[in-house]
């Protein structure tokens, strides 16, 4: 028995797509020509999976103070937030977060996946209690293992099931961390906020939700999935990160109640790395400002998704009920799923490879996930792409992408 007995299993799906000649993960951007473009495979290919969802990467101003910030302050701060790692700008973007947010506390992380960490591990150590929805992101899982906490799983999107949980934990409830995201990762679906604020009001407890995928995206003015929903007074954290709508990396928790900042003292995935540097903090300020004076970003994000969402239905796709500028295709198989994942690749348009176990259904997905940088242009070339090879895939009965074509018109997932 040796310590690599149990990699066995990724062995045989790395032999498995070797036979395929097809390399799913890991897929090397050659050259990036913009924020929707690259060089993949020697080939330029339309980027449909980024989470890239404003199209701030590429932003002037943001390039700008970020390579000043370079200048300036150096390529990193070598150090923790709670050692040497806290500059003027780091605490600076605090204040702005908790500004935009209207909340009296803001923590800036090292990345998203430190944040779900530090924040629910530090607030639910052993003997409380985590309620999360089973779809959460595994970053919310992970601290849930760190902090030691007991779970109890509800059913994704399900307040009543969540309810249910809560009613059978009695006293318990009153200090349960509820766990939800606003807008799922994996299907772009959104959390029904009220439903579950009213169920925190009815039963007791605190309320995190990971904005993530929400920030810039929803709200009237891009909060998020709380501020869309009118209940942003009942969350008591908001997690996000920098990786997305504001194109850069690092990750945040903002709260309106002012012992965040004890907290901030026993947060080990913030105070046992090192903080992000100068240049990420300096082009995410920027980015938050470029993002609340541009409203016109999000709604063309908006646009674009609405084509997205419509382009799939009229092909054949279940798409789920509403759009969302993240839409995941459900596949009948891995073998179809890699081979349509492929095909799309060498016809110019990347798109993200989900397999199980990392997908919420037994299906794999093939999840797009559309940008405000995206040209009308480039998305009829997504859903022209997806048409030729459905076409191409009835012409051959037998061949490997039928079976695919069928299974996804009857909406698998
Ligand atoms: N939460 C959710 C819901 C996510 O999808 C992700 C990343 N995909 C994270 C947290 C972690 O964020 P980051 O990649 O910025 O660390």
């Amino acid at each position: 028995m040796s310590l690599f007995d149990k990699f066995q299993g990724i062995a045989s799906v790395r032999r498995d797509l070797d036979e395929l000649g097809i390399v799913p993960f890991g897929v090397v951007t050659e050259r990036l020509l913009s924020a929707t473009e690259g060089i993949v495979n020697g080939r330029r290919t339309i980027l449909a999976g980024t989470n890239n969802y404003l199209g701030l990467t590429f932003h002037p101003e943001c390039i700008e103070t970020a390579r000043a910030a370079v200048l300036e302050e150096g390529t990193g701060t070598t150090g923790s937030r709670m050692a040497n790692g806290t500059y003027a700008g780091h605490e600076a973007l605090e204040q702005e977060l908790a500004d935009f947010f209207g909340c009296g506390q803001a923590i800036v992380f090292s990345t998203g996946y430190q944040a779900n960490l530090g924040m629910i591990a530090t607030l639910a150590g052993p003997g409380d209690v985590v309620v999360l929805d089973a779809d959460c992101h595994a970053s919310i899982y992970d601290a849930c293992r760190l902090g030691g906490c007991d779970v109890i799983r509800f059913r994704h999107n399900d307040a009543q099931d969540l309810e249910k949980r809560l009613r059978r934990l009695g006293e318990r409830a009153q200090n349960a961390l509820i766990v939800v995201e606003g807008l799922y990762s994996m299907q772009g679906d959104q959390a029904p906020l009220r439903d579950i604020a009213a169920v925190k009001r009815r039963r007791g407890g605190y309320l995190l939700v990971d904005e993530a995928h929400s920030l810039g995206m929803l709200g009237a003015n891009g909060r998020g999935a709380a501020e869309a929903a009118g209940v942003e007074q009942e969350v008591d954290f908001i997690v996000g990160t920098f990786s997305k709508s504001l194109g850069a990396i690092g990750g945040y928790c903002v709260s309106h109640r002012p012992e965040l900042e004890l907290v901030r003292y026993a947060i080990r995935p913030y105070i046992f790395t090192a903080s992000p540097s100068p240049s990420v903090i300096a082009s995410v300020r920027v980015a938050l400002r470029v993002m609340r004076a541009h409203p016109e970003l999000r709604e063309r994000l908006w646009e674009n998704a609405r084509r997205l969402y419509h382009g799939f239905r009229e092909l054949g796709y279940d798409t789920g009920p509403e759009p969302s500028p993240v839409l995941a295709l459900a596949m009948p198989g891995r073998e179809q799923a890699l081979r349509m994942w492929n095909a799309l690749l060498e016809n110019g348009v990347y798109v993200n490879l989900v397999l199980p176990p990392a997908t919420p259904s037994h299906y794999p997905l093939l999840r797009c996930s559309v940008s405000a940088a995206h040209t009308p242009e480039q998305v009829e070339r997504i859903l022209g792409t997806f048409a030729a090879l459905r076409r191409r895939a009835s012409a051959v009965h037998d061949g490997p992408l039928s079976a695919e074509a069928n299974a996804v018109s009857g909406g698998a997932g």
